[in-house]
């Protein structure tokens, strides 16, 4: 189940404010919210009670950001989410996307607009590849874990079938094992899609370089 963090921990606009982050997951996680009882409720799916007492789930979408050393979960709507999806894929993915988010409005004339302000990529797959290196080494060293060490340990001993696939494939498996394994920083529970014929160059090597 995704975790619910402290709300201190989320993006959170003034009207009229702009805020530049760094989306630093693989993808956004999906899920489904009810408004009952003055209160946000998930939807649980086939046996949801709010659905079962007619009510209309929202979809909704969390991603884990980046707003300067800060890390934050941004929460949004469906439609800031298709906006996003947009810009992502024009350039070449979430992870390590760099927007300016802007609020307008309030209530429920609430809207954010997105503009990307990471240049259009060289190398897409590159640059993705090096966010999730960063996230990957995020997410140990809120363990105290050594990357490189439990990469090793990942490949050899816990997902030897995993040395086959092509070393991106790699990554983003031992980043859903980590979120997995240590879930008090799981954000996602959605499976990463990838593009594994993307291939990173050394990737024995590649947490040496942080
Ligand atoms: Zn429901």
């Amino acid at each position: 189940m995704t975790q619910q963090l402290p709300s201190s921990n989320w993006v959170k606009w003034q009207e009229g404010e702009s805020i530049d982050l760094t989306i630093i997951t693989p993808q956004a996680t999906g899920f489904a919210i009810h408004w009952a009882n003055n209160q946000s409720q998930r939807c649980t799916g086939p046996n949801c009670p709010f659905c079962a007492a007619g009510g209309q789930a929202k979809q909704r979408w969390s991603a884990k950001v980046k707003i300067g050393e800060a890390t934050k979960t941004w929460e949004m709507a469906n439609l800031t989410y298709q906006s996003l999806y947009a810009i992502a894929d024009a350039y070449g993915g979430m992870m390590g996307l760099n927007v300016r988010v802007k609020r307008t409005g309030l209530g429920r004339a609430t809207r954010y607009t997105i503009v990307p302000l990471t240049p259009m990529p060289e190398n897409p797959a590159k640059r993705e590849s090096q966010a999730m290196i960063g996230y990957a080494r995020e997410l140990c060293e809120a363990h105290a874990i050594q990357p490189k060490d439990e990469f090793k340990r990942f490949l050899t001993d816990e997902h030897p079938e995993v040395r086959s696939q092509p070393q991106r494939r790699q990554l983003q498996l031992f980043i859903e094992w980590l979120e997995t394994e240590y879930p008090d920083v799981a954000l996602g529970e959605e499976p990463l899609e990838g593009t594994p014929e993307d291939e990173i160059v050394d990737i024995d090597g590649m947490f040496d370089n942080f």
